[in-house]
């Protein structure tokens, strides 16, 4: 038996090793905490089942969610800690949505000096259940903020991963998940895992978008293996981001409704999404789902089988598309994947964007005429908030008309810190369930965000920005961090006089 083959816990490489100076294909397997104590009979049989995937030969690292779709679990270095200690390199997942900038702080020095090496950053699911009520989401900082805290960490500690959410169905929510993975690996991100998803030419448009921007780390295939009740549950859109599509549902009844159950079949399907993941050239896969250990034996046995060019094949097959899907190239006629050719559609239509409106053509010219650094306006701007900030009646006098003129404009809710210029003049604190203003989490569907039935504000941005051609740059520039010492105060004063963010940049 080969080396590899007889790996177990205390021999297995690290996770950055293996992606970093290896060509391994490596195998993530994802792993949901319980709710209640680790000894209660749920949190034994996870426990259980996470020792045994530490022993096992194939898989890689294991990976531990944190409050996955927004509700309390216990937490992942429980189990993070046993596995740690029998020699498993494990992922803990951060996220945003439980925990302000503070505690995030401490926790990443607290799995720093536990030893804990690789941490999955994310937003967050929108919290939608909790004690006594659901439980107020914090969003204080995002996923972005947070890989540029863990790589400042103890002079980078920390092999910071991060997801991206490609399979969703407009240019508008495309584009932007792109632009936001590429400001991610800008902020630290060392390895990326896709979203769920079950459409090949989507995965291979990852890949091929990565080449062409030079984004450069490897990357891993979400494969979730479906049951029944899974593919219900991303049907009727109760995980953010998470797309099944009518025809992959009614294959999934059909299958479910033999003795089996669909076992057989759902396990073949994740095996063959486990060989175009391959064929494709992505570093790995991330294997989630609902399953026994002899079901992730059962995965790898047939992926073993496959011959090397089946997944040409599969990628025919596992093509579940959104109708009308967005993708950023032509198709291939011959395979149903990606070709190199930019989506022509696409391409015409930035030569020929819809008009902005007018409301938004007037921000941009008074922001032009008042607020741009070096204008005439900023330096009157300056130099009049001198000469009001020593009086308090004045400056409170502004403020109030400041605050009325913004409530009434942009639904302004007085955070002192203003993004409108950076995010086409929507606000992020009214206009955003999670308060984003690094670009979209990954939540949307069909444009929308996770919560309620609003537009996200950053397809909108992208939309007005593209009728100026400046949808690209929509996301660059250095991560925001919005102040929470300024809320309540002045943003025109704070931008005049250099204490938001955008004065707080060095240079
Ligand atoms: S100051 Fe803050 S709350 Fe007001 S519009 Fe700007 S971002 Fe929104």
């Amino acid at each position: 038996m080969a080396q590899s083959d007889a790996a177990t816990a205390w021999t297995k490489r690290p996770l950055r090793y293996l992606l970093e100076e290896t060509p391994t294909f490596v195998t993530i397997a994802e792993l949901a905490t319980s709710r209640g104590l680790i000894t209660d009979p749920n949190g034994s049989k996870i426990l259980q089942l996470a020792r045994s995937l530490a022993e096992h030969p194939r898989v890689h690292a294991l990976s531990i969610t944190d409050n996955p779709g927004g509700h309390a679990m216990l937490s992942a270095d429980t189990m993070g800690t046993d596995l740690m200690f029998r020699g498993q390199d494990v992922i803990i997942h951060l996220s945003c949505k439980d925990w302000n900038r503070n505690a995030l702080e401490s926790r990443c020095w607290m799995l720093a000096s536990e030893g804990f090496r690789n941490v999955l950053a994310l937003s967050g699911d929108y919290p939608v259940t909790g004690y006594h009520g659901q439980a107020s989401p914090v969003f204080d900082i995002d996923s972005v903020g947070l890989l540029k805290l863990l790589s400042e960490v103890q002079g980078g500690h920390f092999f910071s991963g991060a997801v991206v959410s490609n399979y969703k169905r407009f240019e508008r929510e495309v584009m932007p998940q792109y632009f936001k993975l590429a400001r991610k690996i800008q902020a630290g991100a060392r390895f990326i895992i896709n979203q769920i998803g079950y459409d090949a030419r989507k995965m291979d448009e990852l890949l091929k978008y990565m080449v062409l921007h030079g984004l450069n780390v490897p990357v891993m295939a979400n494969v979730f293996v479906l049951g029944a009740t899974a593919a219900r549950y991303f049907h009727a859109g109760k995980i953010p981001g998470v797309t099944v599509t009518d025809s992959l549902l009614a294959l999934v009844e059909k299958r479910a409704a033999s003795p089996d159950r669909g076992r057989a079949f759902f396990l073949e399907f994740a095996a063959r999404q486990c060989a175009i993941a391959r064929g494709l050239g992505y570093r790995g896969v991330y294997l989630g789902g609902h399953l026994r250990l002899e079901d992730y034996d059962q995965i790898f046995r047939m992926l073993d089988a496959f011959a090397p060019g089946d997944w040409r094949e599969f990628a025919r097959e596992i093509g579940f598309s959104q109708p009308g899907e967005f993708y950023y190239f032509e198709p291939e006629p011959d395979t149903g994947l990606c070709s190199t050719q930019i989506n022509r559609e696409y391409l015409r239509s930035k030569q020929q964007p819809p008009a902005a409106s007018l409301a938004y053509r007037a921000n941009r010219q008074i922001h032009r005429l008042a607020f741009e650094e070096g204008s005439a306006g900023f330096r009157a701007g300056q130099a009049l908030y001198q000469i009001v900030e020593p009086s308090l009646k004045l400056a409170r006098a502004l403020h109030g008309a400041e605050r009325t003129l913004k409530a009434l404009s942009f639904d302004c809710r007085d955070c002192g810190d203003c993004s409108l210029p950076e995010i086409a003049y929507l606000c992020p604190e009214s206009q955003c369930a999670k308060n984003q203003r690094n670009g979209p989490c990954g939540g949307t569907r069909q444009g929308l965000c996770e919560v309620g039935d609003k537009e996200c504000i950053w397809a909108r941005a992208y939309d007005r920005l593209k009728a100026y051609g400046e949808e690209e740059r929509m996301l660059e520039g250095p991560v925001v961090y919005r102040d929470g010492a300024l809320k309540g105060t002045s943003a025109w004063a704070n931008a005049f006089l250099g204490r938001d963010h955008r004065g707080k940049r060095p240079g």
